[in-house]
């Protein structure tokens, strides 16, 4: 499994390969634009170029972009939703400029709509946004901690969206842990963790998993409350995280950390304590 951060882009996205660096990072996320702003963002073909040499000669691949908090796929609203559209695939561009493999997003909310009506709404967004990006980079849904009407909180709900592109390479999901602890996935038990890999299975098999957010939760199982806590101080538990990195099906997926900073060495702190529970294969055939 490999390991990296969410490193922030102030100063160019060149920038940001050099804190991943800084930060023993095998791979690295950043957002594709401004977290909180609607700003559609602009790489020159030379930062581009630049970027993807040094991407490949630093080997910090697969690269990963988030998208904008301020998306909203799934808003009653039209205009909103043709906003959060155009955001994405604004997104996807800057993607295949870089070099990216993925692009993970969160969905939205239905607010004062019903859910299914959200539902809806997301699945002709989502069909927008496929058919105006040409290039290959993949869409993740992350998972989100369950409150009010957002969407995606549970992995049978994701299944629901999956389903209506059985054949598209381009989707996949974003597993956050602290999230799916939040909306009450027991992921610090071996039968909580185990029930969650098989509501994976059934709803969109685990094949389509192809990022993990490793953040331990600030608030207990079934909160709705999204709080990164740092890795083993939360309500996930060492345990926890120890089960989730030596699960065998898992092991090629690149696992990205959000968890609280105050500085370069509480990135450098996790990065250890998460790479620690990693068992070698001949460690675990020597015991
Ligand atoms: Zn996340
Ligand atoms: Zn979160």
């Amino acid at each position: 499994m490999k390991f990296g951060v969410h490193v922030s882009i102030q100063g160019g996205f060149i920038k940001a390969l050099d804190r991943a660096v800084a930060r023993d990072c095998e791979l690295l996320q950043v957002f594709s634009q401004p977290p909180r702003g609607w700003v559609f963002p602009r790489v020159d073909e030379r930062e581009a170029r630049n970027f993807k040499k040094l991407l490949k000669e630093k080997n910090l691949t697969p690269l990963v972009l988030h998208a904008p908090y301020l998306l909203n796929l799934a808003s009653p609203s039209f205009s909103l939703r043709l906003r959060s559209a155009w955001s994405l695939i604004a997104g996807a561009e800057v993607g295949e400029k870089l070099g990216a493999s993925y692009l993970v997003f969160h969905p939205g909310s239905s607010r004062e709509a019903p859910l299914k009506v959200g539902l809806k709404n997301l699945i002709d967004v989502l069909e927008y946004v496929l058919s105006r990006s040409r290039g290959n980079i993949i869409f993740l849904i992350e998972n989100t901690a369950a409150s009010g009407h957002l969407l995606a909180s549970s992995f049978r709900q994701i299944g629901e969206v999956l389903k209506a592109f059985p054949h598209e390479k381009r989707l996949g999901v974003c597993f956050d842990t602290a999230h799916a602890l939040a909306s009450g996935y027991n992921l610090s038990s071996e039968e909580g963790f185990y029930q969650t890999i098989r509501e994976m299975e059934k709803s969109f098999g685990l094949e389509k998993v192809k990022l993990i957010h490793a953040n331990d939760s600030h608030y207990p199982v079934g909160s709705a409350r999204d709080r990164h806590a740092h890795i083993g101080e939360g309500y996930i538990t060492l345990g926890g995280f120890k089960r989730l990195v030596n699960f065998a099906p898992f092991q090629e997926i690149p696992c990205i950390l959000e968890t609280p900073r105050m500085s370069l060495e509480d990135d450098l702190r996790n990065l250890s304590t998460i790479r620690s529970l990693v068992e070698s294969v001949s460690a675990e055939q020597a015991g």
